[in-house]
């Protein structure tokens, strides 16, 4: 199957008893054995369930994994893949990571022994200088959160097989739909479902998703185990969303673009970071391993944060809101809103200023969207 024709149809048949096209939201908790020891295939939804297993598979195939495994949220997943450490661990991480996941790193896993560097990973001999003997993980996030910097996955995939340390990818922002890490030497890709690939701004959730069998057991293990799974209506709702998510990509790309050259040639704006531009540092990186761009765009006013807390409080269409990846076009300030448990040392050493503005761009009309941030700027 091509891309487009998974997205609607990978890992979806018709319902079993009643030929339902659409699966059907299996509201189970627990499934009744037709004998001790005998059941059709499901006994907990802690364990398994039908919405979610189709959902998983759905995940796996547009990934070119053949494992997927659904959790209740982003950061579940991610904490998830860390419970695959031991104390003593050591992880080499890109320094412009969603800042929830600089938390649970700096603030929970450091308590349990696991300690970190981080890198900018867009320079891949940087990784491999901070590989230690310890190290067990080489985690990637590409495009980061907030400045979008661009990772060569194939270079660090290299260096990750070279050491023999397990490398995953956090690739929310890109989507299946624009890059498939897991063809570019990825052990694990994952997901915050939360964003493009449900799409609406319905649901919180995460997958990972995976070629090698032992570890798609772990992470089954630990999804069984600890019980961060998603409810088998927002499986449901995720794969719904998940039906338009080619579609839904190109427009944000093609909006993307052009709000950030409408925002590249504004004089009231410094700076705009978005990939698809030849002014991004890496954009031949982006333009070599992803199919696009995405729609994330972070930029700099001129008047720094006075005129950043003007333009955000001042949009009629654009939401000042948390999360991206929806088809509403929104607007954040990361300092105080994702990223503000970052401390403000940390924040400024990677560039994460007080004055970064990030903008998720929806698929409404762009035109629309470049009226409303005209009339704001
Ligand atoms: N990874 C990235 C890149 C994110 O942007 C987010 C959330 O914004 C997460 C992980 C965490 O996902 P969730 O909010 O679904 O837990």
């Amino acid at each position: 199957m091509k891309f487009d024709t998974k997205v609607v149809r990978a890992g979806i048949k018709p319902d079993p008893t009643t030929g339902a096209i659409v699966p059907p939201i299996y509201q189970s908790a627990t499934y009744v054995l037709e004998e001790v020891g005998k059941d059709k295939g499901y006994d907990y939804t802690r364990a398994s369930n039908p919405t979610r297993e189709i959902l998983e598979n759905n995940l796996a195939a547009l990934d070119g994994g053949k494992y997927g495994i659904a959790f209740s949220s982003g950061m579940a997943a991610v904490d998830s893949m860390m419970k695959l450490l031991n104390t003593g661990d050591h992880v080499v991480c890109s320094d412009d990571v969603y800042g929830g996941v600089s938390r649970l790193y700096n603030n929970l896993m450091v308590n349990y022994g696991i300690s970190f560097t981080y890198v900018n990973s867009s320079v891949a001999q940087e990784v491999e200088d901070a590989i230690q003997e310890n190290t067990k993980l080489i985690w990637i996030e590409t495009p980061t959160n907030p400045l979008l910097k661009v990772t060569d996955l194939v270079a660090v995939g290299k260096i990750a097989k070279k050491h023999k340390i397990l490398y995953g990818v956090d690739s929310t922002f890109s989507t299946p739909a624009l890059l498939r890490p897991l063809e570019h030497g990825a052990d694990v890709t994952m997901h915050s479902t939360t964003k493009y690939l449900s799409g609406h701004n319905q649901i919180i959730g995460g997958a990972l998703i995976t070629n090698n069998e032992e570890l798609a057991e772990k992470f089954k293990f630990i999804q069984k185990s600890v019980g961060a799974v998603p409810s088998p209506f927002d499986c449901w709702l995720t794969l719904t969303g998940i039906k338009t998510l080619s579609i839904r990509m190109k427009r944000h790309c093609e909006n993307a673009l052009s709000i950030a050259e409408f925002l590249e040639n504004h004089p009231s704006v410094e700076k705009v970071t978005y990939p698809g531009l030849s002014s991004h540092p890496q954009h031949n990186i982006a333009k070599d391993q992803m199919d696009d761009y995405s729609g994330m765009i972070s930029m700099e006013l001129k008047n720094g944060i006075p005129a950043g807390i003007s333009l955000m409080n001042n949009l009629k269409l654009c939401s000042l809101a948390e999360s991206l990846g929806s088809v509403e076009t929104m607007i954040t300030h990361p300092a105080t809103m994702t990223h503000a448990d970052v401390p403000k040392e940390e924040r400024l050493a990677r560039g994460l200023t007080d004055g970064l503005v990030r903008l998720s761009v929806g698929i409404e009309d762009k035109d629309d969207i470049i009226e409303d941030l005209d009339q704001a700027l």
